[in-house]
């Protein structure tokens, strides 16, 4: 498609585009009485108008029925991470009983290390990528000295070539192979949260594991942003969070995956809790664990119902709308977006550097920026103006255009603000 950077163009796009009419399903942030252009949902997505309904649902619930809620909520509250199972297994290409919905995310893969990072004198190194989100590098720390290793023996980091932004997947296969029998775990993060990249998920998963590793995924930047077929992949685990692309609310609940051959294997080592205990025999109140065969196998505690309930109204959204619409859309938008930049780049004779990969299958929603010559202060100024980003030190503003709710007009109108930043 030949691309124009004029508010009809932008128009003409979003009158044909079939996601269009979701922007009114949720609510925006004004500035200066204007709805804002929002592209900070790969950090906290958007609220819902259908959310609230599902929240005063539990909260009516427990005003009504108290205690008998449990079981005779118009959802009971039990089993309720079970109505989660089927859309969400979509949502990440899975099984039904391969996902559930617990804890937070980096709570979520520290559980799941206790599972499949399980190192031995020979084999105990993790390869995860360089500068890796905060949380993960702590995790990671914090596991290898639990199990009594030191960090510069144990986490290997695959770095990123002299020069280039992105991290090649020849060189990922290449540490893989070179750590071979010393390899325990893969753990990577499936999008990188600073840069966009997507990674080549299922070539990694089968490399790491021909040489005998487990392979996970932190999913935080992937999860109803890009196909994800998670069981044909043969990922071991995996988990994500549900406030970014999932618009769950801030700090919601997590998403898990646990592959179904690990479903039946009761030497896999795990922190129990009554929650992930056979369903049947659950309020017997017996001694001895039972674990339910699938990744509920993994809850620990009652469920945090009031914070599901959020994630429960988007994951029926987002199976609503269906992935691949929402991959279309993206894919447009996005390469729209990258347009705008580099038309308005030519226009004020500015240096922008788009350190996102330019090929479509190497990337998802989200474009960084390098602003090189440009300071905080156009940040400042476009957060000022209503278009809503995130900044990242140097200098990186991160945009999200992410389909569900931002328009073709959108990214009109933020080369518009983008350019008066500048010349101003
Ligand atoms: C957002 C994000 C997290 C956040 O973890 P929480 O436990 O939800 O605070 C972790 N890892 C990555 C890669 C992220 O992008």
């Amino acid at each position: 498609m030949t691309f124009e950077n004029t508010r009809e163009f932008a128009q003409k796009l979003d009158s044909q585009d079939i996601l269009n009419k979701y922007q009114d399903e949720f609510i925006f942030p004004e500035v200066n009485n204007k709805k804002v252009i929002y592209f900070t949902g790969n950090s906290l997505g958007l609220q819902p108008k259908r959310t609230k309904s599902y929240v005063d649902e539990v909260m009516s619930d427990w005003a009504n029925l108290a205690v008998e809620g449990h079981f005779y909520a118009e959802k009971p509250w039990w089993d309720y991470q079970e109505r989660f199972a089927k859309p969400l297994s979509k949502i990440v290409g899975a099984l039904p009983s391969e996902v559930t919905v617990m804890n937070t995310l980096t709570v979520n893969l520290h559980l799941l290390m206790v599972s499949f990072y399980r190192p031995t004198a020979t084999r105990y190194k993790i390869i995860c990528e360089e500068k890796a989100f905060p949380s993960d590098q702590y995790m990671f720390q914090s596991q290898v000295h639990f199990h009594g290793y030191k960090t510069e023996d144990t986490i290997v980091e695959i770095k990123r070539r002299e020069g280039e932004h992105n991290i090649r997947l020849e060189d990922i296969l290449a540490k893989i192979e070179e750590v071979g029998d010393e390899l325990a775990l893969v753990l990577i993060g499936g999008v990188n949260y600073y840069t966009g990249q997507v990674f080549d998920m299922k070539t990694i998963t089968a490399a790491g594991q021909k040489v005998g590793a487990k392979v996970g995924w932190d999913l935080a930047h992937a999860a109803g942003n890009i196909k994800l077929e998670l069981h044909d992949w043969n990922v071991d685990f995996a988990a994500w969070c549900s406030y970014k692309y999932m618009n769950s609310g801030p700090g919601n609940a997590s998403g898990c995956f646990v592959h179904e051959k690990h479903h039946n294997n009761p030497d896999l080592p795990r922190f129990a809790g009554w929650w992930g205990h056979n369903k049947e025999r659950r309020f017997k109140m017996e001694p001895n664990f039972d674990p339910v065969h699938g990744a509920d196998g993994w809850q620990i505690s009652n469920l945090p119902v009031l914070s599901l309930a959020p994630y429960l109204a988007s994951v029926e959204m987002f199976d609503e709308v269906g992935m691949d619409a929402l991959i279309a859309k993206r894919d447009t938008i996005t390469a729209y977006l990258e347009f705008i930049l580099h038309e308005i780049d030519k226009e004020v004779k500015g240096n922008f550097e788009v350190i996102t990969p330019a090929n479509p299958k190497e990337r998802a929603s989200q474009l960084s920026v390098f602003l090189h010559g440009e300071g905080r202060s156009l940040f400042d100024y476009l957060m000022k103006n209503g278009a809503i980003t995130d900044w990242r030190e140097p200098n990186v503003i991160r945009l999200a255009p992410v389909p569900l709710y931002c328009s073709f007009e959108d990214m009109y109108e933020f080369g518009q603000v983008l350019k008066r930043g500048i010349l101003e």
